[in-house]
């Protein structure tokens, strides 16, 4: 699950649409902490509004198999604050930094491990730029795909050796270092989306045509007229098509 920007915003639309998404417990946890600090439910009561909203909104639900997770969610929803950042803001300084470094594959990396760097120093102001993303996210993020995996740190260590990013190992985990975020610069442009920051920042360097997501406002690859669906939302809509035409032809 990629970062959420503003977890109350999440909550309302996920409320809206009545949508569990595809990891229930972290859907489960989100709307926890929503009616435990924005509507002022108290744990008991927290646990019965997510015990309904499981009934109505999952297939299949089992109440009992659930009861001692969602017990545990409802107790931990006063615990952790929501997260409310609006936008991440991106400054001309470091889109320079990210310009000068070709080609345009190491530009999408660069730009999405600048929005996580900035993202965890908003969150903690001694953070200073480092980020324990994994790698493997980081390149789904920026939509950079290699031939052998071993490329996946040699660009790493291009960017490393161009003095933009640095290493530190701790804990067995490969944390790095952005050294070119502005937390000061104006904002050019600002991210409220962490799905697809590569697209991202072709979109905003106008590399290629991209449209959002009719559905879930994801930011898509236009390339046709009839693009409107991300692959996910494209998923969920052939099946729903798919189980009215069977309802229909069953008669039912
Ligand atoms: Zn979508």
């Amino acid at each position: 699950m990629s970062i959420i920007l503003n977890e109350t915003k999440q909550a309302v639309q996920i409320l809206e649409k009545g949508e569990i998404g595809s990891n229930p417990a972290s859907t489960l946890f989100l709307l926890g902490k929503y009616y435990n600090q924005k509507e002022q439910l108290n744990t008991e009561q927290t646990f019965y509004k997510l015990h309904e909203f499981m009934e109505q909104h999952e297939k299949n639900y089992n109440a009992a198999l659930w009861e001692s997770a969602i017990e545990d969610i409802a107790k931990k929803s006063a615990k952790y604050s929501l997260r409310e950042i609006d936008a991440i803001p991106i400054t001309q300084a470091e889109l320079d930094s990210i310009a000068a470094m070709t080609p345009v594959k190491y530009q999408k990396l660069l730009f999405t491990m600048l929005c996580y760097g900035k993202f965890y120093n908003i969150l903690s102001q001694h953070n200073h730029g480092w980020i324990n993303t994994s790698i493997q996210e980081l390149y789904k993020i920026a939509r950079v795909t290699v031939k052998y995996k071993k490329d996946k740190f040699l660009y790493l260590n291009d960017m490393e050796q161009a003095g933009l990013i640095s290493f530190s190992t701790k804990n067995d985990n490969l944390n790095i270092k952005v050294n070119f975020v502005d937390m000061e610069g104006a904002a050019v442009f600002t991210i409220t989306d962490f799905r697809e920051l590569g697209y991202e920042y072709l979109n905003y360097i106008g590399n290629e045509s991209f449209t959002l997501c009719t559905l879930c406002g994801r930011l898509i690859k236009k390339t046709n007229n009839k693009c409107r669906y991300c692959s996910d939302c494209a998923k969920i809509r052939k099946n729903q098509q798919n189980q009215r035409y069977y309802r229909e032809k069953s008669g039912k």
